[in-house]
């Protein structure tokens, strides 16, 4: 049993936010005691129905933020088959050290997440970890192939929460469409990695003035956006349910407002680095800010971020893809695409919503726990009594370098490598269980 005292409560599902304390008992939010309650002693043992004799376990949490723990939507946890750049075990270790206590992990493994078996693996090898809850996502296509459908209920039956072909965009209309209207049996989300293939071609940066300097193929906008305008309008003629994967482009943003307005089932996500990093700084060596879809224009970004501010974009996620360092140390047009995020992203939001953009550390726990709990129907997102003890105990003014040595990933393709953040959790629980633990805890 554990009462946290002396936190900045962040629960944006019950609109709080003010100096409070939390109890926990068997895995479970046990009662808050909100902004301006009282709790004593005495109190606090008759909720958790315990004798005075039964150890309670205080902590201080200094001032610190809680928050319920964040859940990443889109992660690339490689395993299996790919473990030399991440495995599950060293994926869901990164997510808590960056406060993810759910991740959904993508099915473009090696093989594929597209059998039942497989699903089933996900799931035990993130049990076996213990650490986040990892949540398989199945893939739509059989192989990621693009041409049959998988099993869909089959495989939500086998813990799917959510089906996809990320890494590639299903070129078919006509399949997605099918896709759509089969995965409405299981109530799950399609996640749509939004990328028309012709107009992609072999591009390796956003097309534009940076591209043709540095004398590198383009992939222009609407490779994004063309397929955003077709999804939208395959979901609101089916009533399936669709989520559109790393948005970053200013004409998906308009796309995704418009299908909203008309009532389509729709929600999208954007990632950390296409709002802290735009096509002016890809360069030719550095080949870390090789991403898909690729860094956007400064006026992408501004889309973005008024996007995420008036609720057309109700997401963070920050696709984690971690590469070794021999491939990303290839020239750029032959580098993989891809950034290692999971204990990076939220520092380096909060140093760019938080702080310099003065948004609201709520909004930033809406964006990245309730919003996607409620979307893909997860657990945690809140500290309502009763749910589950996914908690973070974040300190802002924590300043912490980023180097190869302190990343729990197994990868290390991150442009923040060398440079110091601010803002870390200190302190992470999942089902009321400490996975995390930076700070000596005090008396
Ligand atoms: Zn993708």
């Amino acid at each position: 049993m554990l009462w946290i005292k002396n936190v900045h409560l962040l629960d944006p599902m019950q609109g709080i936010s003010g100096i409070g304390s939390l109890l926990v008992k068997d895995g479970r939010i046990a009662k808050l005691v909100k902004p301006g309650e009282e709790l004593n002693t005495t109190e606090a043992l008759a909720v958790l129905g315990a004798d005075e004799s039964e150890a309670l376990c205080q902590l201080d949490g200094g001032g610190n933020y809680l928050f319920p723990g964040l859940i990443d939507v889109h992660v690339h946890l490689r395993e299996p088959g790919q473990e030399e750049k991440e495995d599950i075990n060293s994926g869901s270790r990164a997510a808590v050290r960056g406060g993810f206590t759910s991740i959904l992990a993508m099915a473009n493994t090696q093989p594929v997440i597209d059998h039942r078996a497989l699903v089933e693996f996900v799931r035990l090898q993130g049990e076996r970890a213990g650490k986040a809850r990892v949540y398989p996502v199945a893939a739509v296509t059989k192989g990621l192939e693009g041409r049959e459908l998988t099993e869909m209920v089959e495989l939500k039956a086998a813990g799917a929460v959510a089906f996809s072909d990320d890494g590639r965009g299903i070129q078919s209309a006509e399949l997605f469409r099918l896709a759509l209207e089969y995965a409405k049996l299981t109530g799950c989300p399609v996640i749509s990695h939004c990328e028309d293939d012709s107009l992609a071609g072999q591009g390796v940066m956003r097309k534009g003035l940076t591209s043709a300097r540095l004398g590198l193929r383009g992939i222009p906008a609407s490779a994004e956006s063309v397929m955003v305008a077709r999804d939208a309008l395959l979901a609101g003629e089916t009533g399936g349910k669709l989520h559109i994967a790393h948005v970053s482009t200013k004409e998906s943003v308009r796309l995704i407002r418009a299908a909203k307005a008309a009532g389509v089932d729709l929600s999208a996500e954007v990632n950390p680095h296409h709002l802290l990093f735009s096509e002016e700084d890809v360069q030719l060596t550095e080949s870390v800010y090789k991403v898909n879809p690729p860094l956007p224009s400064k006026e992408d970004q501004e889309a973005l971020f008024a996007g995420l501010m008036d609720g057309t974009i109700e997401l963070l996620a920050t696709d984690h893809a971690p590469h070794t360092w021999e491939e990303k140390a290839k020239p750029f047009d032959e580098a993989p695409f891809g950034i290692n995020a999971l204990e990076t992203a939220l520092a380096a939001v909060w140093q760019e919503l938080v702080i310099k953009r003065k948004v609201k550390p709520e909004k930033i726990i809406e964006l990245w726990s309730a919003n996607p709990a409620r979307r893909f129907g997860l657990a945690g997102g809140t500290l309502k009594e009763g749910a589950p003890a996914d908690l973070v105990l974040f300190d802002p003014e924590w300043r912490e370098r980023i180097t190869a040595d302190s990343l729990e990933s197994k990868s290390q393709n991150t442009p923040f490598l060398g440079k110091e953040l601010q803002g870390f959790p200190v302190m992470v629980w999942v089902g009321g269980k400490l996975v995390l633990n930076r700070r000596k805890v005090q008396d």
